[in-house]
């Protein structure tokens, strides 16, 4: 089975070039800010961030509490504005978007992963995951096939018409990643994924996104554990709203895999024809 990428239509937008290539990072933070109005006094809890990731890079966000991970996750998901300062995703600026036009390629650009799952509890893996693809405006026909062959991937293909309510948090959570997966999309944006998960739920969780950056996703994961971040190529580290530090590194392998090799168009970044 191939994805195509014809079920979704790509946005229409002003496009960046990275250079040799020609193909756009998938984010470009310029010199954003973003203010909070806290009874009376401003609070700052972006200031001044540039950041630029390319396609396939597995970067995690750290920082303390308060340092302004949610806030700079929530721009990065086109789910809050910056106060000044432009980001484009994939290579359409957001800020020339209305909010149906962000909406839209929120939905289609970026698959969601959180901390505390937010799969709906009355409805299937299956349902749960076709859920974004129908928004998306994928037929019925091709949404089933495609959340069959995310779950399969997650290792969860004997999980299928299973509440969600009926899974273990570790299970939740790679219904989520199916999920994520499920719309092909530009990037992953995982907030805290393993913060409510035990030792063995992470490490699983993790084996699944090492393998997805090794099919060529491209990973955000913003995180405080310090072993979680291991897993990324790159770690950013932010403070009072600022990047105080930025590097590469050797991405830690997990021995085992839970991918199998049925399927693995869907999560090759290459092979998916965006
Ligand atoms: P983190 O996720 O790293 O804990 P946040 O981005 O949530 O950091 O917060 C950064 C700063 O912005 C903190 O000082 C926080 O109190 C403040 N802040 C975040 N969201 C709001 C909000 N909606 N209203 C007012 N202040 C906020
Ligand atoms: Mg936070």
């Amino acid at each position: 089975m191939t994805l195509t990428s014809d079920a979704v239509p790509r946005v229409a937008g002003s496009k960046e070039s990275t250079g040799l290539t020609g193909e756009p990072p998938i984010i470009a933070l310029s010199n954003i800010f973003k203010s909070y109005r806290m009874g009376g006094a401003d609070v700052m809890a972006a200031q001044g961030i540039s950041l630029t990731v390319a396609k396939g890079e597995f970067v995690a966000i750290m920082g303390a509490s308060g340092s302004g991970k949610s806030t700079l996750m929530n721009i990065i998901g086109c789910l809050d504005v910056p106060t000044s300062g432009h980001y484009h995703l994939d290579g359409v600026n957001i800020r020339s978007l209305d909010d149906r036009a962000i909406s839209r390629i929120r939905n289609r650009k970026i698959g969601f992963v959180f901390q505390g799952f937010n799969l709906i509890p009355r409805m299937s893996a299956l349902q749960n995951v076709e859920l974004p693809m129908a928004y998306a405006g994928i037929k019925p026909a091709e949404r089933r096939q495609r959340a069959i062959v995310a779950l399969s991937l997650v290792g969860l293909s004997e999980r299928l018409e299973h509440f969600s309510s009926e899974l273990s948090g570790g299970q939740q959570q790679r219904v989520a990643i199916a999920r994520a997966i499920g719309t092909n999309p530009a990037l992953i944006l995982a907030d805290e994924p393993t913060g409510n998960l035990d030792t063995k739920s992470s490490f699983e969780l993790m084996t699944i996104f090492t393998n997805l950056h090794a099919y060529g996703r491209t990973i955000v994961m913003i995180t405080h554990e310090h072993d979680v971040a291991q897993y990324a190529s790159r770690v950013v580290e932010l403070r009072d709203g600022m990047i105080i530090s930025d590097h590469v590194q050797r991405a830690f392998a997990p021995a085992s895999s839970r991918l199998g090799q049925s399927g693995t168009s869907m999560i090759d970044a290459n092979s998916s024809g965006d």
